[in-house]
């Protein structure tokens, strides 16, 4: 069989989860949106329901609605995008609750739903979603008389805790919130590492639960297994791989591995990258194809049936090192040909 596997370790998430949660005395929320970052939202929010998570983020109204599909009525489903238009039936339907964004999207929320949930998203300095300060100076009395459920802002640097920028937009968002007695929410991962200021009453952790920086004590989640095609030697001054970017300069066994950037292996991790059997490190040699990639064996005894991209030693942040990227990118690249094993809760 020539199909990668990844393993998903529902039980290390969990932990991270409940981890992430126990640092603030604010409620936890989970972020899923993108497919839960790759790892599969079906299996992943009702993972996190069951550890008492009743508050999840999606990007847009069509993931909310297939997310209520499987967690079933209960929990809230915020929306960062908020109320787009001809969004209206999805929210209704699905019991989303959008992150207004905007005064139009205030008006459309409230003229096509009116009475429905929703809450407010505001900038507080990233210019990228929410209502700004001197909107929301017009806005904020009419609001609030509707009660939002939530008030949120997002922190554009909080993966670096001495940055300016996090108290800026922390007192950015206490003048525009203070006096307000609706939950407010500022944090996700790296602003819940930046202490009890930015918690606020509701967190909102993502990368940190799959296993990611900043959350540098979280347990790994995810392991990547990918099957040896074919093994062979090759001689010194011989090359391995298009562009014929490596040149064998000893006698090297080359094996060659299922999987390459169509299965989100980025062809930027190139050289640097290194795969495991057991406790050695094998290298990668040439370049990463679509679907295949060469990598040095020499240094086993007995031919390899399978080598790891990701486990316990290497998770994906050093992958993303390697191709001058983040962890993020890793997990939400991460292949749909692999077959998928869920460890339990
Ligand atoms: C993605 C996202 C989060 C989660 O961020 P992490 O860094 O993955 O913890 C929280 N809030 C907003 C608005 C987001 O877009």
């Amino acid at each position: 069989m020539a199909q990668a596997h990844l393993t998903i370790d529902l039980a290390a998430l969990c932990a991270n989860w409940r981890a992430l949660r126990d640092k603030s005395n604010a409620e936890a929320g989970a972020v899923v949106k993108a497919n839960a970052y790759g790892l599969g939202v079906d299996k992943v929010a009702p993972a996190l329901a069951a550890q008492g998570a009743t508050r999840f983020f999606v990007a847009v109204a069509e993931e909310g609605a297939a997310l209520r599909r499987i967690l079933g009525p209960g929990p809230e489903i915020n929306v960062f995008s908020g109320h787009m238009a001809g969004d209206a039936g999805l929210i209704r339907a699905a019991h989303l609750t959008p992150m207004i964004n905007s005064i139009d999207q205030m008006l459309r929320h409230v003229e096509s739903l009116p009475g429905h949930p929703f809450g407010i998203q505001l900038d507080s300095g990233m210019n990228r979603l929410g209502i700004e300060a001197d909107e929301w100076r017009a806005l904020r009395e009419i609001a609030i008389a509707q009660n939002p459920s939530l008030i949120m802002s997002h922190l554009a640097c909080a993966d670096e805790p001495d940055h300016d920028m996090n108290p800026q937009q922390l007192r950015a968002f206490v003048d525009m919130t203070d006096g307000i007695d609706a939950p407010r929410s500022l944090s996700a991962t790296g602003g819940i590492l930046l202490g009890e200021d930015y918690h606020f009453d509701v967190t909102r952790p993502g990368i940190g639960m799959y296993g990611g920086a900043p959350f540098d004590d979280a347990q790994p989640v995810v392991q990547l297994d990918i099957p040896v095609i074919q093994i062979r030697d090759v001689h010194p001054g011989e090359t391995v791989g298009y562009g014929n970017t490596f040149v064998a300069p000893a006698l090297t066994r080359v094996a060659t591995i299922a999987g390459g950037y169509a299965d989100g292996i980025l062809r930027a991790m190139g050289p640097d990258a290194v795969l495991w059997s057991g406790d050695t490190r094998c290298k990668v040699l040439g370049r990463i194809s679509m679907d295949l990639i060469g990598v040095d064996v020499s240094a086993l005894e007995d031919a390899p049936e399978t080598l790891q991209l990701l486990n316990a030693a290497q998770g994906v942040d050093t992958l993303a090192d390697w191709a001058g990227t983040i962890g993020y990118e890793i997990l939400t690249s991460l292949g749909t040909r692999y077959a998928r094993t869920y460890l339990p809760a």
